[in-house]
């Protein structure tokens, strides 16, 4: 090919300069690197319990019309939503994950050069959608890795058109107080969007559990994103929500790509949705994993960030040393530097045969760094 020629196209400037999203690592890529035959994934907060045998079935038996396009506004599954939420079906978005949701409110509310607020470092997808969407992050640090969000709200002004908190935050594992919120939702202006992200919201702790879904009542610029990929297990199958105003969803379905839910991801995720105690399992399941962490970190030394999560964050001297010396021993685990916080590892909740490999693995790697 003439290397003249060999360029096709020409792609927004904005968009080129953009970097690609970088995944943890896969299990195979770290197989065949290291040599190590059997490799355990922390990296990228899935769960390890898995989905509902429910949702299996049922995603199992909608293969069979896969011969069909599926509905494309997925009314069962909004409709059963909008039940469980006390809402009506329009105010029911579901998205092939909420990191689609996120790319579609960027899209449909930022026009190039407009803000959007968010923690620094944020939950990456959020940054990104907005980046492609045009639009200028002006981040926010946390104070103690906490949405700091006085400093969020005195950040807003009359460009910003969105507002993104991660309740509880990734990649810290913080929990936001439900008072400390809802005084942060009456300062945000009504031209702009609240979008309260809570992807991890069924592992918090019963007695601090709340949810933007109640400030909507009061502030309907408030939009909670929701997904069934962290304790209903259906990261594989990509189906997420957002419980807002109408117009926000009326918004929405004029760019969303019409099909984008398959016929798998609304059946799993309806069949989900009426297996709560299979959600009330991983979560007890994630508490005991989460303290294990907690544990082994204590006897390593190394802090800790307190967890609403499926994930630990733990300070080491050089995370991406660490990371690598744990991939060599079969273990993933994300370093700080990809998640804007170099000098941490993101670890996440695995199963109990998972978690006596990280410790085992970290025991080796920390040894052999304090030789
Ligand atoms: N929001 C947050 C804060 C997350 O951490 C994640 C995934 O890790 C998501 C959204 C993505 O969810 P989904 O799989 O529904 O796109």
């Amino acid at each position: 090919m003439n290397k003249e020629h060999a360029r096709p196209g020409r792609p927004r400037p904005d968009i080129a300069a953009l970097s690609a999203y970088v995944p943890g690592r896969s299990a195979d890529e770290v197989r065949r690197r290291y040599g190590v035959d059997e490799v355990v994934k922390l990296a990228s907060n899935e769960n390890p319990v898995g989905p509902s045998p429910r949702a299996v079935a049922a995603a199992t038996a909608a293969l069979a019309a896969g011969n069909r396009y599926p509905d494309g506004s997925s009314a069962a599954l909004r409709a059963r939503l909008a039940a469980v939420y006390r809402l009506a079906t329009a105010n029911v978005i579901v998205g092939n994950g909420s990191d689609e949701i996120i790319l579609l409110l960027a899209l449909a509310y930022l026009r190039p050069g407009e803000t959007a607020v968010m923690a620094a470092p944020p939950y990456a997808i959020h940054r990104s959608a907005v980046a492609i969407a045009g639009g200028v992050v002006a981040g926010v640090a946390l104070t103690d890795h906490v949405h700091d969000l006085d400093a969020m709200a005195d950040s807003v002004r009359e460009g910003t058109k969105l507002v993104f908190v991660t309740n509880p935050h990734n990649p810290t594992g913080t929990h936001l107080d439900r008072d400390a919120l809802r005084r942060f939702a009456a300062r945000i202006p009504a031209h702009t969007l609240l979008v309260v992200d809570e992807a991890y919201h069924d592992y918090v702790d019963d007695a601090v559990r709340h949810t933007a879904r109640d400030l909507l009542d009061d502030y309907p610029n408030v939009v909670t994103l929701r997904t069934f990929s962290k304790a209903h297990g259906l990261a594989g199958l990509r189906a997420g929500y957002a419980l807002a105003h109408e117009d926000v969803m009326d918004i929405l379905d004029r760019i969303r790509p019409p099909f984008d839910l398959n016929i798998a991801a609304q059946a799993a995720a309806l069949a989900a949705l009426d297996d709560e105690a299979h959600v009330r399992h991983v979560a007890r399941e994630n508490r005991a994993g989460r303290a294990r962490l907690m544990a082994i970190a204590r006897r390593q030394g190394l802090a800790t960030v307190p967890s609403e999560t499926n994930f630990v964050l733990m300070h080491v001297a050089d995370s991406a040393a660490l990371a690598e010396a744990l991939m060599a021993r079969g273990v993933i685990v994300r370093p700080g530097e990809n998640l804007g916080m170099p000098g941490w590892i993101r670890v996440s909740v695995g199963t109990n045969d998972d978690l006596d490999r990280f410790e085992a693995a970290i025991d080796g790697a920390l040894k052999v760094s304090r030789e």
